[in-house]
């Protein structure tokens, strides 16, 4: 499990009871980083997209990578307020908190179709919110991808009743 296995759990961060799956130590791993993107770029070398859409903060660092491997342009979808032009909001609920997304309302074409990326599913109302942002800006998405999928946490389900598909490459039960 070479990328499962770089991915350090920190019990009770950011709060009680919630354990926190970090990424840096996976990213800091050259071989792991290099592993993690390969990984995702080979999934989606041929699949027919025009934009990697990734998630402020740790799908910006996943996103932005896998759009250069697969060369392809990258768009971001920020927290609220960071982003100078006009925009499209979306509030959505996290494992820990409530939050708004915001994306460009001129980023992505009609039609066009995209791959969304962030670090991790856990309930999936970050992906949900950020879908619904694609989905009013006309965007098609091919696939929501992350690297760990929380199953028991039901996100990756919920997308997939909301008709998206959903890919991780890798995930924690509840250890
Ligand atoms: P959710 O909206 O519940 O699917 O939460 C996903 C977002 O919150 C992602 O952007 C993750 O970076 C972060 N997140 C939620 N739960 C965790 C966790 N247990 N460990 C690390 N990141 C998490």
């Amino acid at each position: 499990m070479p990328i499962k296995s770089r991915i350090r759990t920190i019990p009770h961060y950011p709060r009680p009871g919630i354990m926190f799956r970090d990424i840096t130590t996976l990213l800091k791993d050259a071989e792991g980083f290099r592993l993690t993107i390969n990984s995702l770029a080979e999934r989606y070398r041929e699949a027919p997209i025009d934009l990697v859409v990734g998630i402020e903060a740790r799908g910006f660092i996943l996103g932005s990578a896998l759009a250069f491997a697969l060369g392809k342009g990258f768009v971001p979808i920020r927290k609220k307020g960071k982003l100078p032009g006009r925009t499209l909001t979306a509030q959505y609920s996290l494992e820990y908190g409530v939050d708004s997304i915001e994306i460009h309302v001129d980023a992505i074409a009609a039609g066009q179709p995209v791959l969304l990326v962030d670090d991790l599913i856990a309930t999936g109302g970050t992906a949900l919110g950020a879908a619904s942002l694609i989905e009013r800006s006309g965007g098609m998405i091919h696939e929501c991808c992350f690297i760990v999928d929380l199953p028991g946490l039901g996100g990756s389900a919920r997308l997939q009743d909301h008709g998206l598909a959903c890919f991780a490459l890798t995930s924690f039960e509840s250890e």
